[in-house]
């Protein structure tokens, strides 16, 4: 099993040093590793730690631009934005998205979702609210061309079914992190039944853990994921940078 590529990573563009390196060591370091890609995902600007400032996406989306071309390797400009919305709203404005090669959603605690008080734990774990979570995803991806959804049930609980089934039909990809991991046996299945295909990603909130997805492999190899749905092992996702 070949590791690619790592397409969830974070630079210092995350507010307060969140993350501890600039995208040229990012990418310096995956090319030492021999990744082909690297996506830099920092957070959505509607983090209210850690957010990204809109200011800010061109100025990282040069930097990506510049370290491709100086380490030799794919380096994609990307954002992890924020589910915000029942109605699948997340924190970037279409224009921002375009400007993007690869878009990442996750749902975190630090922003301001209007379909769940996070706070009240009771009701986090209803089936009621579950119910909720799994609509405000579905309608972020049929919405917006979501390329991959992060750590799926880290957080937040959904229908699993519903949400890769959701995912599988419009193509979007659904990741194991490693960092993040909260699929239970039952929902390895259930996605493996569903056709949705994955990514393997470290969450590198620093170069060091830069494509560190053992646990991710195991994972595979224990539940026989077909490697051909992996689409960072053994090939990547040819994504071109949008210029
Ligand atoms: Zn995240
Ligand atoms: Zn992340």
């Amino acid at each position: 099993m070949r590791v690619t590529a790592d397409y969830h990573t974070h630079s210092r563009y995350s507010k307060w040093y969140h993350a501890k390196h600039t995208i040229d060591q990012m990418a310096q370091r995956a090319k030492e590793l021999g990744l082909e890609e690297i996506a830099i995902t920092d957070h959505g600007p509607k983090h209210l730690f850690y957010g990204i400032k809109p200011s800010q996406l061109a100025r990282a989306k040069q930097d990506t631009r510049a370290a491709s071309k100086k380490h030799g390797i794919k380096v994609f400009m990307g954002v992890e934005a924020n589910l915000l919305g029942a109605d699948g709203q997340i924190d970037l404005t279409d224009d921002q998205i375009k400007d993007l090669d690869i878009l990442l959603v996750g749902f975190h605690k630090g922003t301001k979702p209007n379909f769940i008080n996070y706070f009240d734990k009771k009701q986090r774990n209803s089936q009621e609210q579950i119910e909720k979570n799994t609509q405000a995803y579905i309608n972020a991806i049929n919405r917006y061309p979501i390329d991959i959804i992060t750590h799926l049930n880290e957080y937040i609980r959904v229908d699993t079914k519903r949400v890769a089934e959701a995912c599988a039909k419009r193509g979007t990809i659904l990741e194991f992190n490693s960092k993040h991991m909260k699929f239970t046996d039952e929902d390895i299945e259930i996605l493996k039944e569903s056709g949705v295909n994955f990514v393997v990603s470290s969450d590198a909130h620093n170069k060091k853990r830069i494509r560190d997805v053992d646990s991710c492999l195991e994972l595979i190899k224990s539940h026989n994921i077909p490697l051909d749905r992996v689409k960072n092992i053994n090939q990547t996702l040819k994504f071109l940078p949008k210029v």
